[in-house]
């Protein structure tokens, strides 16, 4: 037996509650984990709520991400002992997640836990943190070194945002973060930002092209606040968009696109290839300082985490939110 937090649905409503489970009804797959941790991301906080469609099948253990060691494999890649993590693959939305004691996947969905990190710290990292390194991946592809003048960071005291402040200060970028708490602006220079700027500056519609003040930016918003970000992008720039805190629309124009070479680079982290997640997860372990991912890092007990569901949604969580399961 072992917990887990459990989705279900009758009659259109849905019920969220932490119980028990047995091993036996663990899903399919060929390699058992028993999970040190898990986190909670944007994408848990609506599947737990249910503000959002993204539990497909019912009854569903959440959790899109955890860090664990093997239990028992039949998959020749791995073997009881080896520490792995996992990020995305429908996980938490169409089979059983990482809120849970065990997960049993597939193999091949699995990645090494790069030897430099402990499983709270993967899950320090978690989705959110895998997909800002993802994001200043797509960046660097479209040429935005440091040298090419400020990087715009869009919820910057939430998961992704704040490890994207991080990486990019520490890969010597000016960072320039807008945030919709300026209470948290210690914060978020802390993790190396240099300019804090208002969510409002950005949250209404603004002109098809404005003034050319960054040469990238990394956007976790989406809507009004992403179509704004685009006018403000400098010729031959690129904005990594991975979210929707904002809103699903884009209400932008194709002016920075055929008029300033601007590239918008979609950031998908669920089913990104596997060479490119042991490249993000290597990058993390060189280019994230650890004292800094500390700093950005709380613990939510398994008991609390559907509570703070709530809170997240309503942007009331800072930095990222670690579920302890089996520190052993
Ligand atoms: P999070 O910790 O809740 O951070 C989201 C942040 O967005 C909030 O902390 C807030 O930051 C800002 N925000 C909230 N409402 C906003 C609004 N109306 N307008 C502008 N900014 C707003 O969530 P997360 O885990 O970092 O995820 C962020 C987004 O990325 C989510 O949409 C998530 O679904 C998406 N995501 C996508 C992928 C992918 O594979 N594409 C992977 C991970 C996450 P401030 O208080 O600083 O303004």
């Amino acid at each position: 037996m072992f917990d887990a937090i459990l989705i279900d649905k009758a009659d259109d409503a849905q019920s969220v509650s932490l119980t028990q489970l047995d091993d036996a009804a663990l899903p399919e797959g060929d390699v058992t984990v028993r999970i040190a941790a898990s986190t909670l991301n944007y994408k848990d906080a609506l599947a737990i709520t249910g503000k959002s469609p993204v539990v497909r099948k019912f009854p569903m253990v959440p959790g899109i991400d955890f860090s664990g060691v093997v239990e028992s494999s039949d998959s020749p890649d791995w073997k009881p002992g080896d520490r792995v993590v996992l990020n995305g693959w429908g996980v938490g939305e169409t089979h059983w997640g990482g809120l849970a004691g065990k997960a049993r996947v597939k193999g091949e969905w699995l990645v090494p836990l790069p030897s430099a990190f402990s499983m709270r710290q993967a899950m320090a990292i978690g989705t959110a943190g895998y997909t800002a390194m993802l994001c200043v991946m797509a960046l660097e592809r479209q040429g935005v070194t440091a040298d090419k003048g400020p990087i715009l960071v869009t919820g910057a005291a939430g998961g992704v945002g704040s490890v994207a402040v991080a990486l990019l200060a520490k890969l010597g970028h000016e960072v320039h973060a807008v945030t919709g708490r300026p209470e948290e602006s210690d914060y978020i220079k802390a993790l190396g930002a240099t300019e804090i700027l208002d969510r409002a500056e950005f949250s209404e519609k603004g002109r098809p092209l404005g003034k050319e003040r960054f040469a990238g930016a990394v956007d976790v918003a989406g809507g009004q606040v992403l179509a704004n970000v685009l006018s403000m992008i400098r010729y031959r720039g690129a904005v990594a968009a991975c979210g929707l805190a904002a809103g699903m629309g884009l209400p932008a124009t194709v002016a920075p696109f055929i008029l300033r070479n601007v590239t918008l680079a979609g950031v998908d982290s669920v089913m990104c290839p596997k060479p490119d997640r042991i490249e993000a997860w290597t990058r993390l372990a060189a280019d994230l300082d650890p004292g800094l991912l500390e700093s950005m890092t709380h613990e939510v007990p398994l008991s609390e985490a559907i509570p703070t569901c709530e809170r997240l949604l309503a942007g009331q969580v800072r930095g990222r939110a670690v579920v302890p399961i089996d520190p052993s």
